[in-house]
């Protein structure tokens, strides 16, 4: 197996790294975690705490745009792999500071894998002796393929298309990732991940927005008509691939992960009015209404809104043989219940 020693987990205070880092303190005993995030207000403030149960997991608070405490982490704790997600990830956020994007998504990603090079390799083509198996995993988003039509799925031989500063900023990672591996021989994989869905999603996403209004008897934006059409992919599905192309992928190849599970927005949040309708009865009945459906509202859409995304998992199938294994009802289901039990108002307490 690659990699039974430590292993830098970055941005995994955040939805998908927390998921990860669950999976694989769990399936892992005689795994080292070290998780460097700067927590920043997408992280889940909380997370340390039921991570921190495993005595294998070590959390640092701060920024992988520091070079110098990239450089400290990997000598001091012999770092032996990398997954990588931190990142500025909301590309409504994007849109109105795209400066932020650059910083972490793209000059970010430089600082890893500059430290990478220079305690792994010897030189370009140069493995150091008793680092052959070390592994750089970059985390990306199927976004840098830019928007589809009403067919087509994007495959690895997509072209890069990206259209907002956050899947700019995410396509330019991708690409110095890239570099570093046909310019030094670092050994990478990256893998391009659908939209995900699943528990400790941060509020400002869709999903988590759609829930959290209607429990809270708001109104449920949706961009536009609502036509735009994602690819939802539960976030342990995720976790599992990536535990999956972090261990048997190629070196230097691009994995697209998905999972044929096509929603457009409108009807997406038709589904969860649905599922809330069967759940929160009481609460529907009191507000007066029929149908939390009742409360949805199209507004002004997102400049640049990519229409479609679809994903082509045919590789990672054929050569790992990964398949999405959630049912999107059930993941749906318990995704809204986890955040039901979050929303819910904590009890008043008389002193
Ligand atoms: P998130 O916004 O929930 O979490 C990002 C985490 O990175 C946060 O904990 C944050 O504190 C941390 N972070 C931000 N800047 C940092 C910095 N400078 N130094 C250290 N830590 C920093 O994001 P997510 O949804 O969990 O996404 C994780 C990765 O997966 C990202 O790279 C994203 O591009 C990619 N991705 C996300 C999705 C999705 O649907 N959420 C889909 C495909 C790919």
């Amino acid at each position: 197996t690659i990699n039974r020693k430590p292993i830098l987990v970055t941005g995994g205070s955040g939805f998908i790294g927390s998921n990860f880092i669950l999976h694989i303190l769990s399936k892992y005993p005689d795994y080292e975690i070290v998780n460097l995030d700067k927590l920043t207000y997408a992280a889940a403030q909380d997370f340390n705490e039921q991570a921190g149960q495993f005595p294998q997991y070590t959390f640092l608070q701060g920024s992988i745009e520091n070079q110098e405490l990239v450089n400290f982490i990997f000598a001091e704790y012999n770092i032996r792999g990398v997954i990588h997600f931190a990142a500025e990830s909301h590309v409504d956020n994007s849109i109105s500071n795209p400066g932020v994007f650059v910083q972490t998504n793209i000059v970010g990603t430089s600082t890893l894998l500059n430290a990478a090079v220079t305690h792994w390799m010897d030189g370009p083509g140069r493995v150091k002796l008793g680092y052959e198996e070390c592994r750089f995993h970059h985390i990306s988003t199927d976004e840098v393929y830019g928007a589809l039509g009403e067919t087509g799925k994007f495959s690895e031989e997509s072209k890069y298309a990206p259209n907002s500063p956050y899947s700019a900023s995410k396509a330019s990672s991708d690409l110095l990732v890239r570099s570093f591996n046909r310019t030094y021989g670092l050994n990478v994989v990256i893998t391009n991940c659908s939209n995900n869905y699943g528990p400790r999603q941060h509020d400002e996403k869709l999903i988590p927005t759609i829930i959290r209004s209607a429990l809270q008897l708001k109104p449920i934006p949706i961009y536009g008509n609502g036509c735009n059409v994602r690819d939802w992919l539960h976030v342990q599905d995720h976790a599992e691939a990536i535990d999956l192309v972090y261990h048997r992928g190629t070196n230097g190849e691009t994995y697209n992960v998905g999972s044929d599970n096509e929603w457009n927005n409108l009807n997406l949040a038709l589904e969860i009015c649905t599922i809330l309708d069967e759940l929160a009865t009481e609460q529907l009945r009191e507000a007066g209404l029929t149908n939390y459906s009742e409360l949805i509202q199209f507004v002004n859409d997102r400049p640049g809104h990519d229409w479609r995304y679809a994903i082509d998992t045919t590789k990672i199938n054929k050569e790992l043989s990964w398949k999405a294994g959630t049912p999107f009802r059930t993941g749906l289901r318990q995704t809204i219940e986890w955040y039901r039990e979050m929303y819910q108002p904590k009890q008043i307490v008389r002193v």
